[in-house]
């Protein structure tokens, strides 16, 4: 069958030659992205706020995977910021061929309307809605003269489940769904391509603040108790898996879509009121 073999050929190096730039890549999910993108044969940039760490983890995907891994110091509230940290990425690798638009924050943790504050959830749509879309715009700049190239978010399965959680975080992840449909219309002529992930619980720092602080192994165990996949347990490398297919070429005629990665939670779930 036509084309079935050279991609059973380069299945083992998915991302083999591409580069691929990751907002909030220092911790959770982003991380894990980073490191299996690398395991994939992607030079990866890190963008992140956390500068200290963001230098280590990328010297240790760079020393693990052999790949050029680097960071640059970026919040994605800031235009500037974006615009300097694609335009490090194409000076570095001469291209970007994979935006993940990925960083966020859940803001104030408290789901009742009486607690919403005009401050927080400002700055909620800042870093998870406004950010996401200047990383698209930036993206598309430079992926528009090559005719190709992948954008992704990380929305929420907050934008599916409804209750218990923050009018705010809903908010923002409902707006990255339709930011994705509008921008796979506007830039599939392009040939670019625009897709979004909606996890469901999965333990990392952000998810463990939300609980008040505990440790990622009791983050574990709370997600898998309310998942329809019984003793499956979900780390952020599941997301990582949903990340790499979708930027790889197995997804070239996917886009506009979103992707529920919540062990079918969403289905019998509602939220957590
Ligand atoms: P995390 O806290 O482990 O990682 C988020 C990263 O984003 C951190 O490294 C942080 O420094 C960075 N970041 C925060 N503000 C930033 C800014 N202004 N500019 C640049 N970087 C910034 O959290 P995570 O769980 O890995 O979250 C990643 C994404 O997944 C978020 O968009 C989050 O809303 C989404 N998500 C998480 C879960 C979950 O259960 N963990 C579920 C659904 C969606």
């Amino acid at each position: 069958m036509a084309g079935s073999s050279s991609l059973a050929t380069n299945f083992a190096k998915r991302l083999q030659g591409k580069v691929a730039l990751i907002t909030g890549g220092v911790s959770g999910i982003g991380e894990s992205t980073a490191r299996l993108f690398a395991r994939h044969g992607a030079k990866v940039v890190i963008a992140d706020v956390q500068s200290e760490l963001g230098h280590s983890v990328a010297e240790e995907i760079r020393s693990e995977s052999g790949q050029p891994v680097s960071y640059v110091q970026c919040d994605v509230s800031k235009d500037s910021d974006v615009e300097n940290a694609v335009n490090t990425a194409v000076s570095m690798h001469g291209k970007l061929d994979i935006m993940f638009n990925n960083a966020g924050i859940t803001g104030k943790y408290d789901p009742s309307i009486f607690s919403v504050e005009r401050e927080d959830f400002s700055k909620v749509i800042d870093i998870n809605v406004y950010g996401g879309l200047i990383g698209a715009k930036h993206a598309a700049r430079v992926m528009i003269p090559e005719k190709k190239g992948c954008i992704l978010f990380t929305s929420s399965f907050a934008s599916v489940c409804y209750g218990g959680i923050p009018h705010a975080y809903t908010a923002s992840k409902h707006a990255v769904v339709g930011i994705t449909k509008n921008l796979a219309v506007e830039l599939g002529k392009h040939g670019i391509r625009v897709n979004c992930i909606s996890p469901g619980g999965v333990p990392t720092p952000l998810s463990a603040k939300v609980m008040g602080g505990v440790d990622l192994k009791t983050v574990q165990e709370a997600y898998m108790a309310i998942s329809n996949l019984k003793g499956v347990p979900v780390d952020a490398i599941d997301i990582a898996e949903a990340a790499l297919y979708l930027g790889s070429e197995e997804s070239k005629f996917v886009s506009g879509l979103n992707m529920i990665v919540d062990g079918g939670f969403g289905l019998t779930n509602s939220g957590f009121s």
